[in-house]
């Protein structure tokens, strides 16, 4: 007896818990220029996130979580979203960050990795928590000083 394939949600769902216990950028850049601040109340995620900014490509990016703020998604989603972008002009990210929030809004899939969160679409609440990450990305880039949350954002 040979065991069945497993399906993609699986193959997805476990991509997600590996970048949970293992987020990718895991980490504080002090001389980042770009800098912004997540938040969702709804669920208790709050993220930093810093960006280093090499003319218009993102030479580097780091996000930290204080300690039990982030949910599974919230986090894996912003390791995912750092692999995605690192080495990426601002204009390819913010493509992306487009394409991930069609995604999540019943759209086609976004590329890569990125598909992994297909599935949050089935669940309504969680959307805030997979797309902080890139609204905070969203904000650092524009250089925004005001933290972004999910309660101000009526688009988010
Ligand atoms: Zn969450």
């Amino acid at each position: 007896m040979s065991s069945p394939p497993p399906d993609l949600s699986e193959l997805y769902q476990q991509v997600i818990l590996d970048h949970n216990r293992n987020p990718r950028n895991f980490k504080r850049i002090e001389s980042a220029k770009c800098k912004a601040e997540g938040n969702n109340p709804l669920c208790g995620d709050r993220i930093q996130l810093y960006v280093q900014l090499d003319d218009d490509t993102i030479s580097d990016v780091g996000f930290q979580m204080p300690q039990g703020s982030g949910c599974a998604i919230s986090k894996a989603s912003a390791s995912l979203m750092t692999e995605a972008v690192k080495g990426k002009r601002i204009g390819d990210a913010e493509e992306m960050f487009e394409a991930f929030r069609t995604m999540l809004a019943g759209g086609a899939n976004a590329p890569g990795k990125l598909a992994a969160f297909s599935g949050v679409r089935a669940f309504p609440s969680r959307i805030k928590c997979a797309n902080l990450a890139w609204h905070a990305l969203h904000a650092a880039l524009q250089g925004s000083a005001a933290p972004v949350t999910t309660e101000s954002a009526r688009d988010f």
